[in-house]
């Protein structure tokens, strides 16, 4: 073994077996080069054409008039997902903000919202009015109808059949399955659910909840007919360097609507100083897909290292991957505990801080996460968490570098070894 992961106090046989896990994955990490591939030259295209200049680099204060760095951002961002047009913007504080935009945006009195692969993440509820809420779209008199995935989580076309009509005005499609338990939807399967609603109503306005989804394959959901595609950039598109911000991307009309909502109606686009993150949020679209593959490798290698073991992982060792979410199921408090443990001890910040279980506001049982993240709460960078309660499953996510999840990865797992929570097994 290298000596540099006994630094990190990582015993041989853990080092053995893991090393013997990436071995195994040579050709699957090779797919995820060639999406990487095409993605990172989809992105630097878009920058050639749109001429990306130093001078876009650099920000506005005040009202941020003719800041040209913020327009051709926007730009970039359209033609990277080919789409009409984008809003990115700092001003988004969250991908949860950036929902709720798009669709309070878009969205009038007597409109019907309509969620046709179940529940929506759970911030959304609030938005929507699921869970009561100052100032929901409920509140603003917008129905909400919802059509359940079938028991082997597959779409219920009859069901979504029956739900359209003619009040019903925005689809909302979850790309990630967020923290439920079914699979996260191919961006194929998503073509498929936008078809097969434009053939009952071809003037539904199809949005796309794209968080944790960007860059994970060679097309997106504004590829295959979504009208409005949104995401967070503390997560995949941010590439780690961009400090907040969100986006929406889409039709004209509908960014336009959003861009009157989140500024003032006839102000729009034209205001939203950038301050001195332009810089940031081009370089780390550039790093973006690189990143996410680097993330997805690590959740491909943490799920075998661990399905390997008898725990439950979500998705299996072997599936194709549609977000960077990985779910590992321990059926166990102390295990998942020790999880998040050797995360943590293997950031880059606060490795020394250990995390322990806390009640948390928004949540019925204690919670555990595991951060050293450069950003606050970002989520491209290699993080942890879980509610404290059966089946005590983590969420873990993220990674800028490969190096980095393996170390967490490593780590995490040498912590269940240690407390004699995990054997290691034959290979
Ligand atoms: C993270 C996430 C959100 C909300 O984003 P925040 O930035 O946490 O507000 C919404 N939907 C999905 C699927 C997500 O993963």
């Amino acid at each position: 073994m290298n000596n540099i992961y006994k630094d990190f106090a990582i015993s041989d046989e853990v080092f053995e077996y893991c090393e013997k896990t990436i071995e195994s994955l040579k050709e699957r990490f090779e797919k995820i080069d060639r999406t990487a591939d095409i993605n990172q030259l989809k992105v630097i295209k878009a920058m050639q054409k749109n001429n990306v200049s130093e001078a876009c680099l650099i920000g506005t204060t005040g009202y941020g008039y003719n800041d040209i760095g913020r327009e051709v951002l926007e730009k970039v961002y359209a033609d990277v997902f080919h789409t009409e047009d984008a809003l990115v913007r700092a001003q988004i504080t969250c991908g949860t903000h950036a929902l709720a935009l798009a669709l309070m945006s878009n969205l009038r009195p007597g409109d019907e919202l309509l969620s046709p692969v179940g529940k929506p993440y759970d911030t959304l509820e609030e938005v929507i009015g699921i869970r009561e809420s100052k100032g929901s779209l409920k509140e603003y008199g917008v129905t909400y109808r919802q059509v359940d995935l079938k028991d082997d989580h597959s779409f219920d076309f009859e069901g979504i059949r029956n739900a359209i009509n003619e009040k019903t005005k925005i689809v909302t499609i979850q790309r990630s399955k967020g923290y439920q338990t079914r699979p996260s939807f191919s961006v194929a399967e998503i073509g498929e659910i936008i078809s097969f609603v434009k053939s009952i109503k071809s003037d539904v306005i199809c949005m796309v909840d794209n968080c944790y989804g960007e860059f994970t394959e060679e097309i997106e959901p504004s590829d295959v007919g979504a009208d409005m595609i949104v995401g967070s950039l503390i997560k995949n598109p941010g590439g780690g360097l961009a400090p907040m911000g969100g986006y929406i991307c889409g039709k004209k009309e509908c960014i336009e609507n959003a861009a009157y909502r989140l500024t003032s109606p006839g102000l729009g686009k034209e205001v939203g100083a950038s301050l001195n993150i332009n810089r940031d949020l081009f370089q780390g679209l550039f790093l973006s897909p690189c990143v996410v593959a680097n993330a997805l490798k690590g959740a491909i290698f943490a799920a075998n290292i661990y399905e390997k073991c008898g725990f439950g992982v979500i998705p299996d060792s072997t599936e194709d991957r549609h977000d960077i979410i990985q779910a590992v199921t321990f059926n166990d408090k102390d295990k998942m505990i020790a999880f998040c443990q050797g995360i943590q001890a293997a950031s880059p910040v606060d490795s020394f801080v250990k995390p322990e279980p806390w009640a948390m506001p928004g949540y019925d049982s204690d919670v555990i996460m595991a951060a050293g993240a450069f950003i606050s709460g970002s989520s491209i960078e290699l993080s942890a968490d879980g509610p404290i309660k059966p089946p005590y499953s983590v969420y873990f996510q993220g990674g800028l570098t490969f190096p980095h999840v393996k170390l967490g990865i490593i780590k995490s797992f040498q912590t269940l070894y240690e407390r004699n929570l995990v054997e290691i097994p034959e290979f």
